[in-house]
């Protein structure tokens, strides 16, 4: 009844056929006498004109016609005058000759307006009406691909024998390392659901049950402190398989993603096989457990050199149990000193001592292209140390070697840190590279300085390496891990673990923990129960849907691919949520509120 086709699907065969369609109107141009109107749907627009002459007489106020109103357009699909032609458009070389016209709705001005390069509008605005918000092309491309990601991973997990499986909601504490978002129980008065960090309890409890191979697209909540990247709730693909070895899982998800890229964006190029890198490597090279792979600037190690050095803050740091770890800009002697100023401010910004900045220069005198060189430091530093950390890290004249010097893990950290900046503003890598990479060998617990106290690096379901599993209360932090991360550019993309199966060694792992007894019981007994009735090995992963979407949109702002977003500080303008309960829900609820 309201059209024949999609704006956007309209093409010059169509020439001659008299058509209906129906959008909004997305930009009106009045040239005296004709109005002409770009009439838009999900799918695009095409030009209609409407001339006073070819309309009914019906249609008198064809005139009023504005932005936004939702018409319905019955017309002659002709070529358009020559030299009027829009190349940019795919409906370019045609548009609609009006004959009748409805209008289904009107609509006030927009509070911005939508084209897709003027997005400068207050973000918040942008979300307290983010229906409108969502009518700009550039944002139905992403629900787009958002839709065919999950399309095809539902699809390839479906060829290869998984079932899709829902767990509840409402259920009880499953730490994943945040807050719980709980939901009080009117029933219960006292008592509440928690709302899952992840569904991992139930997914090895399915693994329990035999299910096998596992997946679901699902809702994870983690009562986080709010961060540029996080959403209170979020999507994660969520995989589990029994009797799999950390390679089964890590091949299947390689194959899993390559064929994703592939498959909804072509025009990326991706790596295969993936790199692996285990965590004590990957941070010794990069500084990070989610390197950048798209460029290479490895970091280096000067420690040995930099004993009895010269300089004394390198020989003093060495002295005191220190590490000397440096990286080489390639081409570093673009930089300005004012360029190089902000470096060091970066490195001291980021807890450093400072940064040691040396330039290779070529050195005209020498036979044997041996090279000069220019630091502010120059007086202090040995060209015999210079020449060798040179050589050693296959610096090239024009190259900065880049020196951090203090406590290992602080230095690894610094530098880490410094890469990624310098990759992005040397322009290292080509916006269209995927690089994907495993990490893999996690430490099983981290010491948490603040609380006193062992915290799992991922999850307390983590299975150790075998070797330690006898002695596991020995040296926990030597203890690595069945545990794995997926990492592309830079990002966490997945993560996951084989798991306990055996409910002794879950139980010294509480207990590491701090889990006392009870506390154990109250939170795990459930899982722990089921693991005396022939729990098979068994592992996953999951995988954030956001994150991928994100990748592949080529966008840092996780609200780009959310269809309805919550600011950074976990708040919904639109339905203004969260917000008070009236005083008899709050009653039923037994529920008294103390405002700090
Ligand atoms: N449940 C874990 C998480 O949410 C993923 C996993 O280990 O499968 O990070």
């Amino acid at each position: 009844m309201y059209r024949d086709y999609y704006c956007g699907e309209t093409n010059e065969k169509m020439i001659g056929e008299v058509i209906e369609l129906s959008g909004w109107v997305n930009k009106r141009r009045d040239h005296g006498g004709l109005l002409f109107i770009d009439l838009r749907d999900r799918s695009g627009l095409i030009q209609v004109v409407f001339d006073p002459e070819k309309l009914s007489e019906s249609d008198i106020h064809w005139n009023q016609i504005r932005s936004e109103w939702v018409i319905q357009v019955k017309g002659l699909i002709q070529s358009r005058p020559r030299g009027t032609e829009n190349l940019n458009l795919s409906t370019g070389k045609i548009e609609l000759l009006a004959q009748e016209y409805t209008v289904l709705n009107i609509s006030k001005t927009l509070p911005f307006e939508l084209s897709d390069y003027k997005e400068e509008t207050d973000e918040y605005i942008r979300l307290k009406y983010r229906y409108l918000d969502l009518r700009r092309a550039n944002k139905y491309q992403v629900l787009k691909l958002r839709h065919k990601v999950v399309k095809y991973i539902r699809d390839y997990l479906d060829e290869q024998g998984f079932l899709e499986v829902e767990t509840p909601i409402l259920i009880k504490s499953t730490p994943e390392g945040a807050r719980d978002f709980v939901v009080p129980s009117r029933n219960n008065p006292g008592q509440f659901y928690a709302l899952p960090q992840s569904p991992q309890q139930l997914k090895q409890l399915l693994m329990v049950s035999g299910v096998d191979k596992y997946f679901q697209i699902v809702k994870c909540f983690r009562d986080e402190d709010p961060r540029a990247d996080r959403q209170p709730e979020f999507t994660q693909l969520d995989l589990e398989m029994s009797f799999v070895t950390q390679e089964d899982v890590l091949n299947l998800t390689e194959k899993m993603f390559i064929g994703l890229v592939q498959s909804v964006a072509p025009s990326k190029s991706i790596n295969s096989p993936f790199e692996r890198l285990n965590y004590d490597l990957s941070m010794e090279l990069y500084g990070s457990d989610k390197p950048d792979l798209r460029f290479e600037m490895k970091i280096k190690d000067f420690t040995t050199q930099s004993k009895n050095n010269q300089f004394k803050v390198l020989a003093d740091t060495v002295g005191n149990g220190g590490v000397v770890k440096g990286l080489v800009a390639p081409n570093g002697n673009n930089y300005s000193r004012k360029q190089i100023d902000s470096l060091v401010e970066y490195v001291k910004a980021l807890g450093g001592s400072g940064l040691i900045w040396i330039v290779l220069e070529d050195d005209p005198k020498s036979a044997n292209q041996d090279f000069e060189f220019k630091s502010i430091v120059k007086k202090y530093l040995d060209s015999d140390f210079v020449k060798n950390i040179g050589k050693l890290s296959d610096a090239n004249i024009g190259d900065m070697i880049l020196l951090v010097a203090g406590e290992n893990k602080k230095t690894l950290e610094i530098l880490g840190n410094l890469r990624n900046k310098l990759g992005k503003d040397l322009n290292l890598y080509d916006k269209n590279d995927l690089k994907f990479c495993f990490i893999t060998d996690f430490p099983l617990f981290e010491w948490d300085e603040e609380r006193s106290k062992w915290t799992s690096s991922h999850h307390p379901f983590t299975m150790p390496h075998d070797e330690y599993i006898s002695d596991l209360k020995n040296d926990p932090s030597s203890i690595r891990a069945y545990c794995y991360d997926l990492v592309a550019n830079g990002s966490e993309i997945a993560s996951g673990s084989i798991r306990i199966h055996k409910k002794e060694l879950q139980e010294e792992v509480f207990s590491i923990l701090g889990y006392s007894k009870k506390e154990t019981n109250e939170l795990f007994s459930q899982l722990l129960n089921s693991f005396e009735y022939g729990a098979p090995p068994h592992g996953g992963i999951a995988p954030g849907i956001d994150r991928i979407v994100m990748l592949l949109a080529g966008t840092d702002n996780i609200r780009d691919v959310i269809a309805f977003p919550k600011t950074q500080s976990g708040f919904d303008p639109l339905f203004e949520s969260p917000s008070n309960l009236t005083a008899d829900q709050l009653k039923e609820l037994g529920i008294t509120v103390e405002k700090p």
